[in-house]
């Protein structure tokens, strides 16, 4: 086993220098996140597996963000998207529009994969899509449409918009100012949108009371949601925006029984509209094409935005899709929506995607996420369950995580300095797998977390390298925790 990185090289987790890093001698001319460290250098990457420019292969069982959900280097796509190529580069949405664009939207908008693997209609009331590059301005265009909406109804005085703790909707100024990462918001605190709230996030975990029931912890934080509405005059609020199911601030949190329905209630009560942020759990990644799908009492959402698992990694796609409420408004007003990109809608990217989603479909890959990742939490749970400092194991379909706790009873998770879950990334990277380090607390609360969520075609035997890596790198990372605290 390697040596284990010092807490102070775990700050660098994410871009550790290496053999297979840009060499350092040459000033690199990508801007990184970090500007001291540098990142490993892929030189190609096949199926699940990413192969470094010194040769080691890494099965990355996160698949970059949630992104890979085909693997890379499939024929299909590459052949599909360079016949789009070749066909037509690029188009101005303003005047024109391509096969690509439209198939794409229709196949998402009106085909879906329900949990028990037929293909089915869903009536999910969304009709039309809107293409753009990547989560954020997914999210950046919703907040925008939200506002037009009631801008074409009159409703000039709805100017709020509310979100929960612990949450995470892109890097843009609008997605930015509606997330509550603070490390991320922090230079930007004092130029962000004014009109933002926040509201405790669904997060049973932490915050539901030992002598509360699953549905009366969900009564409670609608109760909360009402309030906090009223609070604020629930005429001024256009929008409440909220991830079905949380990807990287907390680690694949489900919301308890009732929740969602609770919120879809408030909402219609008040005419706030409801924005699902699908961007990390859509498109299949937890066993249902979208991820709301799962929730009781058939919640459905007036907006929803996907990204990652959309082109699968092969383009920079996401999207916005909104239901005819919507829609209809903004036709029967202004006729337009008043906003737009140059590359939205981009063929390349659509028809990649487009190649991507037809493989998921006719490969039943959706079902196949259910299915085997409801084996993969079920191992986790057998293996990590007991384990000493794993708090919890959560998740649904192939969207798992690990959250690494100091004292099990109380929950209190370990200092930052500690870097818990950062030390078995870093270990179980040098071992040859990747997972998703989530490190650093959040409302001083939760954060220490690594997320697993591999391509939906991932082999069983691949399946098995991750968990028995995993395995050793916690015992590892667990071992010299313990021997460090005895001094
Ligand atoms: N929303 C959610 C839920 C996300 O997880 C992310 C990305 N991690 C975003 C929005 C932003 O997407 P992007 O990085 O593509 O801008």
């Amino acid at each position: 086993v390697p040596s284990l990185p010092s807490p102070q090289s775990l700050k660098q987790t994410a871009t550790t220098t290496s053999s297979s890093s840009v060499d350092d001698g040459e000033t690199p001319a990508l801007l990184h996140r970090s500007l001291v460290t540098r990142p490993h250098l892929v030189d190609h990457a096949d199926g699940s597996y990413l192969y470094l420019a010194d040769g080691r292969p890494i099965l990355d069982a996160c698949g970059g963000a949630a992104v890979a959900v085909i693997g890379h280097g499939n024929a299909e796509v590459i052949a599909s998207t360079a016949a789009q190529m070749q066909r037509t580069s690029y188009i101005h949405t303003g005047a024109y529009t391509t096969t690509a664009a439209e198939d794409l939207a229709k196949f998402i908008l009106e085909c879906g994969t329900s949990v028990d693997g037929n293909d089915s209609y869903l009536a999910h009331g969304l009709t039309r899509a809107f293409f753009v590059g990547s989560g954020s301005e997914a999210n950046e265009s919703a907040m925008k449409i939200a506002r037009q909406y009631f801008f074409e109804r009159g409703e000039l005085q709805r100017q709020h918009y509310i979100s929960r703790r612990q949450a995470y909707h892109g890097n843009t100024f609008g997605s930015m100012s509606v997330s509550s990462v603070l490390g991320r918001r922090v230079p930007y605190e004092d130029v962000l949108l004014p009109n933002v709230s926040f509201v405790n996030p669904a997060f049973e975990y932490h915050y539901r009371h030992n002598n509360e029931a699953e549905e009366e912890y969900a009564e409670r934080l609608i109760h909360e949601l009402e309030v906090h509405f009223l609070e604020i005059g629930p005429e001024k609020i256009i929008s409440f925006i909220v991830e079905p199911v949380v990807g990287a601030t907390s680690g694949c949190v489900t919301a308890p029984k009732g929740y969602f329905s609770g919120v879809r209630s408030l909402c219609d009560k008040y005419g706030i509209l409801l924005h699902f942020d699908e961007v990390m759990c859509g498109m299949g990644r937890t066993g249902s094409y979208f991820a709301f799908e799962q929730e009781d009492g058939g919640v459905l959402p007036d907006i929803v935005t996907i990204g990652k698992g959309l082109g699968g990694g092969y383009v920079p796609l996401a999207a916005m899709l909104v239901n005819d409420r919507i829609v209809n408004t903004l036709r029967q007003g202004t006729s337009v929506f008043n906003h737009g990109h140059t590359f939205q809608a981009h063929p390349t990217a659509c028809s990649a995607a487009l190649a991507v989603q037809k493989i998921i479909r006719r490969e039943g890959l959706v079902s196949r996420c259910a299915d085997l990742g409801t084996k993969f939490g079920q191992r986790l749970r057998t293996e990590f369950g007991s384990c000493k400092y794993v708090g919890d194991v959560r998740g649904r379909g192939l969207f798992w995580a690990l959250e690494f706790v100091k004292d099990k009873k109380t929950k209190i998770p370990f200092e930052a300095s500690v870097g818990f879950g950062a030390q078995i990334h870093q270990l179980a990277f040098d071992l040859g797998v990747a997972v998703y380090p989530c490190v650093g607390t959040v409302d001083g609360v939760v954060g220490d977390h690594i997320l697993l969520a591999p391509p939906f075609n991932i082999s069983d035997d691949e399946v098995d390298i991750i968990i028995s890596t995993l395995w050793r790198a916690y015992h590892e990372v667990e071992l010299h925790y313990d021997n460090a605290e005895r001094g």
